[in-house]
């Protein structure tokens, strides 16, 4: 049979495109899309990904090659893949004859860590990929900004330019590190947290300025793969945020580790020489002044606001003297239909708190109500031990005035620590005095990090320290440290 291939009309065209388009779920010109977000970080991401799935025709412009922003390109994974393999190489280098395991010729493989780390990397982008074609969240390569509040320019990655309208944006940019005056970054020999992760050599000397949870990070990983590494700290403590007598303890411990620190210490100014980077230093408060010397320089003073190039201006939308996107309780910005959410606006710059924003803004957009729990967001630092945290501190307690008792239990006198070698550290909880409910949960130690899951359950639900003291948990295991810490609080721990 003679088959004739028929050209459509322009007309028929369209209206197959527009056909298509539907049955895709996309939006055409006469029919604006839902919700458009702007970033596909862990705020965006999984933002787009909630949206779909309660049925709003979603897209989200991110202008990266791949997805996950900072977080899974960038950050959070790539960091605990080079955190996780270079204990893995220190334990074997160092601690496995005392476990009675005998490995001759352990050595260090650098680009095979640096591919093992990329292969976390790609695994985790491509698969945000493949939820958005699962839940049909269009992704728009390119770039936006706003040509009003509910409409979009897109500069696409393929050099042409387009429009889209939507019901909502949400703008979820993130953040970039923040510059050192007068310190160039060439991500080689002076790098941000993005070139330390990956250096092709291993620094003799490396010099990190900020003790802040990046740079401990970053600096403990090329301090185990046998750099000599200086942290410069212009405060007297590390670990911000941290519990005081928790950040003294993980003070101690890395510089048993071998990392050396310079508290109290401001950085001047940093420059290349003979292939070194001179690095001069001040005591903080005045006094004398120093020059030290690297091979490589981390520069990891901290994050701030990406709203560079959205036109913000353009359509009114408000920001405060740090750059940060300003919102109110419902992730509204100061122009109708327009929110924001994860590291551009206030909060702690962290990847878990982007995502429960992106998932409380959607929900205020479809149903009409949301929820985020700022007391109950834990922090945690990927060292070996592990440090984590969540809600209050004592220094903040003070500082408010608030009485509370302190329980504590030591990993040297929990089974599960001793069985495996891995002794460092306590649980420390802070309970209000009269009523026993649980105001913070601090933790040094192994595992921290996944147990701070219990501390942050516990809040959320406004437990008391009994609560969890009377709730069985198995032996031997790490939480079990946790509940004793917790019966230490209001009686006499059992084990110590
Ligand atoms: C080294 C390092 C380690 C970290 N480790 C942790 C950790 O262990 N745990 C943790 O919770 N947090 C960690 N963080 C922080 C975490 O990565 C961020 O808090 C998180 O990524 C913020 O998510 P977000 O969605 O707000 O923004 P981002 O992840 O920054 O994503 C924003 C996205 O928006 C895109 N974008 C920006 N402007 C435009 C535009 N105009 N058009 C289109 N796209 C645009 C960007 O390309 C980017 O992909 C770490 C960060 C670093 C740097």
């Amino acid at each position: 049979m003679l088959r004739v291939a028929v050209r459509p009309s322009s007309s028929r065209l369209l209206s197959r495109y527009a056909r298509l388009q539907g049955a895709r779920g996309l939006a055409t010109a006469q029919e604006p899309y839902d919700t458009v977000i702007i970033g596909a970080g862990p705020g965006g991401y999984v933002a787009a990904i909630k949206a779909a799935q309660l049925g709003l025709r979603t897209a989200c412009i991110e202008k990266g090659e791949t997805l996950g922003g900072t977080c899974l390109n960038i950050g959070c994974i790539p960091s605990k893949a080079m955190l996780n393999n270079s204990q893995a190489y220190v334990s074997a280098k160092n601690d496995m004859k005392n476990r009675g395991v005998d490995i001759a010729d352990v050595g260090l493989n650098l680009p095979q860590m640096l591919k093992a780390k990329q292969q976390a990397v790609t695994g985790l982008t491509k698969g945000v990929e493949s939820l958005f074609k699962k839940n049909k969240v269009e992704w728009i390569k390119g770039t936006g900004s706003f040509v009003s509040p509910n409409r979009l320019a897109v500069k696409l990655a393929d050099g042409s330019e387009t429009e889209i309208e939507a019901k909502n944006i949400i703008i979820a940019t993130g953040s970039e590190v923040t510059p050192f005056p007068g310190i160039e970054i060439d991500e080689k020999q002076i790098v941000s947290s993005t070139g330390a992760l990956s250096l092709e050599k291993v620094p003799e000397k490396m010099v990190v300025i900020g003790g802040g949870i990046i740079g401990l990070e970053l600096g403990s990983v090329w301090a185990r793969l046998g750099s000599e590494v200086t942290v410069v700290e212009f405060l007297p403590s590390i670990g911000a945020g941290m519990d005081d007598e928790v950040a003294k303890s993980f003070l101690r411990l890395m510089q048993k580790q071998g990392l050396k620190f310079k508290l109290s210490t401001k950085v001047i100014s940093a420059e290349k020489s003979d292939g070194k980077v001179l690095i001069k230093v001040d005591a903080a408060k005045g006094g004398k002044e120093e020059t030290l010397e690297a091979d490589v320089l981390l520069v990891a003073i901290g994050r701030r606001p990406v709203t560079k190039g959205l036109n913000l201006e353009k359509i009114g939308v408000e920001t405060d003297n740090k750059g940060r996107i300003v919102i109110d309780d419902q992730f509204n910005t100061s122009v109708q239909g327009v929110k924001c959410i994860g590291d551009v606006t206030f909060g702690p710059m962290l990847a878990h708190k982007a995502e429960e924003e992106g998932i409380a803004a959607i929900e205020f957009i479809k149903n009409g109500y949301g929820h985020v729990n700022y007391q109950a967001i834990p922090s945690v630092v990927y060292t070996h031990p592990e440090v984590a945290w969540v809600g209050k501190n004592e220094q903040e307690l003070k500082k408010a005035g608030v009485e509370y008792k302190i329980g504590k239990f030591p990993f040297a006198a929990n089974s599960r620590a001793k069985t495996n070698l891995d002794t460092e550290g306590f649980v420390k909880f802070i309970v209000e005095k009269e009523t026993d409910r649980v105001l913070g949960v601090h933790i040094i130690g192994p595992n921290a990090g996944e147990m701070i899951a219990s501390a942050t359950l516990a809040i959320e639900y406004s437990a008391s320290a009994e609560d969890i003291a009377r709730t069985c948990h198995a032996h031997p295991t790490l939480s079990e440290a946790f509940k004793e810490a917790a019966l230490a609080s209001y009686d006499k721990p059992i084990n110590f």
